[in-house]
């Protein structure tokens, strides 16, 4: 059996192939130590590392993938644009004691001929799935393949992309994957912007409005949680607001079921409220949870 591949930026080892990723996890396997894997497009920053930080509390081993999926993004989507910082990533892993970086080229994670996709169901449809178009399939079929590949026992994703983890679950669920799925709470800006690495793209004058987004969720949740509003009255103020702070633009702003993330009329359940508002070409999104009254 060929040996492990020796690259390492700075003190972290890194791996481009399926074959080397399995190979580390397969040692790490013989040995008895447990895996983690978190999936990410790099351009990390404190919410990443909040995953890796909660692999390493669950697994001896945390390896962390960096792969801007081509096939997640529209052809009007910021691809070409996508922060990329593989030495800066790497510096901050090894902070973070991750053991082994993967970084796979787009010709190892579609290699020619390529022509097997995932398909999402109901749960992708809505939200952000409504408003990008074959997001929720690239992604289902990227992290399916990195789920497969890395053989890890534990993965870890974010509740900033509320409606992803519930893709994901689901996909893994459907697909018979043998994986526990985590999610990790969303790490926030001391303003309460949640950490992206889209935010990076901010002017000043957006970056000082983007919390907005963060506060005006809040306040609707405790306003629905203490039963003084509808949910359809508080959607409108709650879009209202955002256009009042200064978003350019609304994709949506819905009070959902935790289940299936269907619109819920009342609060008479726990729920979630998601938004996904835009300043000027950068689109954030956000969510909270929202509680029954009482
Ligand atoms: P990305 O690199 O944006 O694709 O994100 C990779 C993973 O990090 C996903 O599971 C995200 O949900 C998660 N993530 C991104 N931002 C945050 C955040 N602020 N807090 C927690 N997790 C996050």
């Amino acid at each position: 059996m060929k040996r492990n591949s020796g690259e390492k930026i700075g003190k972290l080892a890194v791996v481009r192939t399926v074959a080397d990723l399995r190979r580390h996890v397969a040692a790490w396997h013989r040995a008895g130590d447990t895996v983690a894997l978190v999936p990410t497009m790099g351009a990390l920053h404190a919410g990443h590392l909040a995953l890796v930080t909660r692999g390493k509390e669950l697994c001896d081993r945390a390896v962390v993938s960096i792969f801007v999926n081509p096939t997640q993004f529209g052809p009007n989507d910021d691809f070409t644009r996508y922060p990329r910082d593989e030495a800066g990533d790497a510096a901050k892993l090894v902070r973070s004691r991750c053991d082994l970086l993967y970084a796979p080229g787009v010709g190892e994670m579609y290699p020619a001929g390529f022509a097997t996709t995932v398909t999402t169901g109901a749960i992708a449809e809505r939200l952000d799935g409504h408003f990008r178009p074959g997001h929720f399939a690239g992604v289902a079929t990227v992290v399916t393949k990195l789920l497969l590949q890395a053989q890890a026992d534990v993965a870890c994703f974010g509740e900033k992309d509320y409606q992803q983890l519930h893709v994901i679950h689901r996909c893994v669920c459907d697909l018979d994957i043998a994986i526990h799925i985590e999610g990790v709470p969303t790490v926030r800006e001391p303003d309460g912007l949640a950490m992206s690495s889209r935010n990076a793209y901010l002017t000043p004058p957006q970056r000082a409005i983007a919390p907005a987004l963060h506060r005006m969720l809040r306040s609707t949740a405790e306003r629905l949680g203490r039963g003084e509003t509808s949910v359809a009255a508080a959607m409108e103020a709650a879009i209202a607001e955002l256009l009042r702070a200064g978003f350019s633009k609304i994709d949506y702003v819905e009070t959902c079921d935790v289940q299936m993330l269907l619109p819920l009329d009342r609060v008479d359940r726990p729920g979630r409220i998601l938004a996904a508002a835009w300043l000027g070409t950068t689109r954030l999104i956000d969510n909270v949870p929202v509680l029954p009254a009482g």
